[in-house]
């Protein structure tokens, strides 16, 4: 599944190929991802200039002077630029065809995927508006994890996974941040110090830059015709490695479920 630090790379990956181009025709092959592509966004679209690509959590916002559209890769998608000529496949279900010649293609052979048009206020959308701070932004630090969590007995891994928490956090980050602070995963959120919070929350800063800087490797896969996108394999300590020794103690890691996802920790390093 895509992750921020995959929608990032994605991001940058295919700015630079689209921005201040115009749109030329829009083609929807599958309207039917997570959400119906809406019927009229080749209208809303017609010719309009591309400004801006943001990222907001593992959202894409497409800034159009005409309006903004959302895409969200969902569990399988991937985008690309392609000259616009190079024939679809099966799972390719839109192109955005630019003035340049080049195209966007949403790949997605599940469509749990979406593209959605959010007009002209994009933060007031219901996937927008009730999320947290970005884990770079200066909001999310130490004092704030602390503050939000007196009071809450919810454990600490779901707490930081929770997109009105802070946005990013997946599975894998979520046990390999834990990991590197020295907290278990199952301690109560409300039990944790302002101290270990602030630890906390520079290793999940720090994890998910640099599997955006692995990522920038890759970046070249996002142009040209065959082949997907290269999502990469960062180095984890304890994800995917259960009953496999603690990189730090040598001692063997242990897997738990918390709410349904894999939790891999040290029983000795972490507290
Ligand atoms: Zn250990």
């Amino acid at each position: 599944m895509p992750e921020l630090p995959e929608v990032e790379t994605t991001r940058r990956g295919i700015t630079p190929h689209i921005i201040r181009q115009n749109i030329q025709r829009i083609i929807v092959r599958q309207p039917k991802l997570r959400w119906p592509i809406p019927e009229d966004l080749p209208q809303l679209l017609a010719n309009a200039l591309l400004l801006n690509i943001e990222r907001r959590a593992k959202y894409l916002l497409l800034e159009f002077d005409t309006g903004f559209i959302l895409i969200h890769l969902g569990m399988s998608g991937s985008l690309r630029i392609i000259d616009k000529n190079i024939p679809a496949e099966k799972h390719d279900h839109i192109d955005f065809v630019f003035h340049n010649n080049k195209a966007l293609r949403l790949t997605d052979p599940r469509r749990f995927g979406s593209v959605l048009w959010l007009g002209n206020s994009p933060y007031c959308h219901a996937l927008l508006n009730k999320l947290g701070p970005e884990p770079f932004s200066d909001t999310f630090n130490g004092n704030y994890l602390y503050q939000l969590s007196r009071g809450k007995k919810l454990v600490v891994k779901q707490f930081i996974m929770n997109q009105e928490v802070v946005t990013g956090v997946g599975n894998i980050y979520a046990n390999e941040s834990l990991y590197l602070s020295g907290i278990r995963p199952s301690l109560a959120a409300g039990q944790i110090s302002r101290k270990r919070y602030q630890i906390l929350s520079k290793h999940i800063k720090k994890i998910l830059e640099q599997a955006i800087a692995q990522g920038g490797t890759t970046l070249r896969n996002f142009v040209g015709g065959n082949g997907k996108p290269g999502y990469f394999k960062q180095q984890l300590n304890v994800y995917g490695r259960s009953g496999l020794p603690c990189p730090n103690c040598k001692q063997l890691l242990k897997e738990i479920r918390i709410s349904n996802r894999s939790t891999v920790f040290c029983k000795n390093c972490q507290k």
